[in-house]
């Protein structure tokens, strides 16, 4: 919708992997069952750029799309550059594509890439890939379009390189009540995308904040400051979204709702203009009370995400998860289910200092907690966390976790829980929380649309082949 009267053009880049790949600026990660959803970077970006240039979004990745037939795709005398989004689950496939397209379009037409290993590593990522011509560490702000424009005064949150000099801007937030332009969804396959308890299609991301304002020193998202988004500007892409016909969205924020005023008049707004959307998104069990979570509801939101991590208290101090009262995860999940509501707890199993008597706890909370869907995971070093450093300085990490993949195999190895005990008790959460009695009836209780049946036959499917293929 924004590409009118112009001639110059960026192609924004998701890349083609065999598997499928979930890469954002916070990290990636391999999706586990047939989840995936619309890169928000790139996404964000489309709309930047279209104030100046004519943009293409291309999600290689989704559609099974080669090097030779995006070339096709973009490959014309007006081309100017290419975003390529890059996961560090992934890294070495995500180069050798760029370097495959590079190979095969003009010279000038300049690369810039963006991603999780870009913010946390991008000066080293453009010293040793010379076909890297700039990285982007911010999706939200002005710089990427300053950056092609070659407007390189006041530039920040890019890493570039010109007359093979590498030059480093600082890291300049956007300002809070930020603004992007709205993206261009319609350049994707909408009704490609789906995630586990979807409801509906067509589906896409959007985001209403940025960072988080929390440090969880196994989660990147804390380094980056929380920053909201101007309401007004986020109607106007729900308005767009509406018109064309999506359905479902998945909103990217790390923490939704935590800036409640702003937050109670988004969804005052969705009521008022009765999209009727479903959506979903993560957030945190401390910050929502009845009133927002009945709002929520009511504006069409069927499940939310929060990190539980782990029964123990220790373990949520120790890693800064600042949860003032424990107390709260059962309310919250007891609110969520009055309304409607799915909740989808996230675990971490035997993170550094915990026990075997600590991640049998923590399995059996999972149980207890009524929650409609866990997902366990073991824990993982990513790049920029204090977890990290930490293992490192341990030697806690495993040879070869340069790439991971977020989900399968251990990566963090301790004296008191080794290899084997982090695949038992990984495999044994599965087993004890999907496959029991109680949970399989009240799940197909729920189910009230074919499209929900599908989309439960499909994650069954998942569950046993992750059971059949524990290592
Ligand atoms: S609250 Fe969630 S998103 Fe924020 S730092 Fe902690 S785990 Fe990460």
């Amino acid at each position: 919708m924004n590409n009118v009267n112009k001639n110059l053009e960026i192609a924004l880049i998701n890349p083609f992997n065999k598997k499928i790949v979930l890469r954002d600026f916070y990290s990636s990660t391999i999706s586990k069952g047939n989840y995936n959803w619309p890169n928000i970077d790139l996404l964000c970006m489309s709309g930047i750029l279209s104030k100046e240039f004519k943009t293409q979004i291309i999600d290689a990745n989704t559609l099974g799309l080669s090097a030779e037939e995006i070339v096709t795709k973009i490959n014309n005398q007006n081309l100017k550059g290419i975003i390529f989004s890059i996961g560090k689950s992934v890294l070495n496939d995500d180069y050798e594509f760029i370097k495959d397209i590079k190979s095969k379009i003009h010279p000038s037409v300049r690369i810039a890439v963006v991603g999780g290993v870009i913010y946390h590593d991008g000066l080293s990522e453009i010293k040793k890939n010379d076909f890297i011509d700039a990285c982007i560490l911010n999706f939200t702000t002005n710089d990427v379009l300053n950056f092609f424009l070659k407007n390189y005064e006041n530039l920040n949150n890019v890493i570039y390189r010109k007359n093979n000099e590498i030059f480093a801007t600082s890291i300049r937030m956007p300002d809070t009540n930020f603004v992007i332009p709205v993206p261009s969804h319609e350049d994707l396959p909408l009704s490609k995308y789906q995630i586990s308890h979807g409801r509906t299609k067509p589906l896409t991301s959007v985001i209403t904040s940025y960072g988080c304002p929390h440090k969880c020193s196994f989660c990147v998202s804390g380094r980056i400051n929380f920053r909201y988004r101007n309401i007004d500007n986020i109607i106007e892409e729900l308005d767009y979204l509406h018109s064309i016909g999506v359905k479902e969205i998945v909103f990217r924020d790390n923490i939704f709702g935590f800036h409640k005023k702003s937050c109670r008049t988004l969804l005052e707004k969705m009521i008022e203009r009765k999209y009727k959307f479903s959506w979903v998104s993560d957030s945190r069990v401390d910050i929502l009370d009845e009133e927002m979570i009945k709002l929520m509801s009511e504006s069409g939101c069927h499940s939310l995400h929060f990190g539980i991590e782990s029964a123990s208290t220790e373990t949520l101090k120790q890693y800064d998860k600042n949860l003032k009262d424990i107390g709260l995860i059962e309310k919250t999940i007891r609110l969520c289910k009055k309304f409607n509501i799915l909740s989808v707890g996230y675990f971490i199993l035997g993170l550094p200092g915990e026990t075997r008597d600590d991640v049998d706890r923590t399995i059996n909370y999972a149980i207890k907690l009524n929650l409609n869907f866990a997902s366990f995971n073991l824990p993982i070093p990513i790049l920029g966390t204090e977890l990290r450093e930490n293992s490192i300085k341990n030697e806690w990490m495993l040879d070869n976790v340069n790439e991971y993949d977020g989900s399968s195999s251990p990566l963090i190895v301790t004296d008191l829980l080794s290899q084997s005990d982090l695949l038992y008790f990984k495999n044994k959460a599965y087993k004890k929380f999907y496959f029991r009695l109680s949970y399989i009836f009240n799940s197909l209780l729920r189910i009230k649309t074919f499209f929900q049946l599908k989309m439960l036959i499909i994650e069954s499917i998942n569950l046993l082949l992750l059971r059949k293929n524990k290592r």
